[in-house]
């Protein structure tokens, strides 16, 4: 018999998340040997904290569930013949660190995966975070080469993989963050220019000096202020995606900015929201590609690996407040 130990919201956030929020409880999960008909049993080997977790606890969970989340799982024992034990997947079963599945919601690693590849990627750079840099891109801000590409919360797992793609469509990349490390990473990964957005005297500033001509497409990680200033620098019949709001979830009491007609009039804006699993159908062909782009060198990655289950909340938190230099995994 298994004891699986999970995290679970003990209480709604409220404002920034707080230790005591979380909760940690044993699960004690069935034995597959009785019953369990096309069942498995996994555990889980890295577990992602993403930003959306946050506002998608406040609309979707209720107090005691477990934490939403993915994770890269190995499959232990297998009563299902399309899953073999050993085999690696990546799974949507929260914080874990065991699972039973019917292995409807879990995705084997691409088979090409490279022997030499962490398999931690596929949460983050091969994986959705990718693949939102992918399809928000070339779907939403419809980038053209030539053109200048602003992305904010740049040395994200996002941000990062978004300024990377944009220089490989022909770009000139544009990216902030909140550290003079981070600054320094966006241009080591080739960034045409970057900026600390906490130290900038202004942000106007900063943006214009950057690119005086204005800027094509704007990949908005961030919300807020940063989003009021940018979008008065776009240029005519410049796309805008709407990927995150994260300057925003923490909120208690909504922000209030300026309103963005009167830019989006003037300048014939496009701004366009939008969720990555939009393109699901599309899923192997994004992931085909930025799995391409890793192995030969042409998108670099970085990940900020927190050791221990028990330490999730530390790393949700961690991440929440910046401490992350590309993508956030725990290794159980
Ligand atoms: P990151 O790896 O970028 O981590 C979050 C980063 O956000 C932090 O490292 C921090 O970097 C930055 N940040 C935190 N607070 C603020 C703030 N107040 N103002 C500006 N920056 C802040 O996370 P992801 O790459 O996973 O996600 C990036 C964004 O994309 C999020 O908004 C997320 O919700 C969104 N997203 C949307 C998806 C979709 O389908 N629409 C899918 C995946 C992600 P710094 O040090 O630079 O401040």
């Amino acid at each position: 018999m298994v004891i699986a130990k999970a995290w679970v919201l003990k209480k709604h956030f409220d404002g920034f998340p707080k230790t005591s929020d979380f909760d940690l409880k044993k699960i004690e999960l069935p034995d597959l040997k009785h019953g369990g008909e096309r069942k498995l049993l996994l555990e889980s080997l890295f577990l992602s904290v993403d930003p959306y977790m946050r506002p998608y606890s406040q609309r979707y969970m209720k107090e005691g569930d477990v934490m939403i989340g993915t994770q890269v799982a190995r499959i232990l024992e297998s009563k299902n013949p399309a899953f073999a034990v050993g085999a690696f997947v990546v799974g949507h079963n929260g914080w874990r660190t065991h699972f039973i599945s019917d292995g409807k919601d879990l995705q084997l690693l691409p088979s090409n995966w490279p022997e030499s590849l962490p398999k931690s990627l596929a949460l983050g750079t091969v994986g959705m975070p990718g693949l939102t840099a992918y399809f928000g891109l070339l779907e939403v801000c419809k980038m053209k080469p030539g053109e200048t590409v602003l992305v904010n919360a740049a040395a994200g797992a996002v941000g990062s993989v978004v300024g990377q793609l944009a220089k490989i469509g022909g770009c000139k990349v544009v990216g902030c963050a909140g550290s003079d490390d981070k600054v320094a990473y966006l241009k080591k990964i080739g960034f045409d220019e970057a900026f600390n957005y906490k130290t900038v005297k202004s942000l106007d500033e900063a943006l214009r000096k950057a690119s005086p001509d204005g800027y094509d497409c704007f990949f908005d990680n961030v919300g807020g202020e940063f989003s009021s200033v940018a979008i008065n620098q776009m240029k005519k019949y410049g796309r805008i995606a709407v990927c995150g709001a994260i300057s925003q979830y923490n909120d208690s009491v909504p922000q209030k900015g300026p309103y963005v007609q009167m830019p989006m009039i003037f300048k014939e804006l496009q701004m366009e929201g939008f969720i990555v699993t939009r393109w699901s159908s599309r899923r192997e062909e994004g992931l085909q590609a930025l799995l391409k782009w890793v192995v030969e060198g042409k998108v670099k990655c970085h990940e900020q690996v927190t050791e221990g289950f028990e330490n999730m909340p530390m790393a949700f938190m961690g991440m929440l407040k910046g401490e992350n230099l590309g993508k956030a995994v725990v290794k159980v």
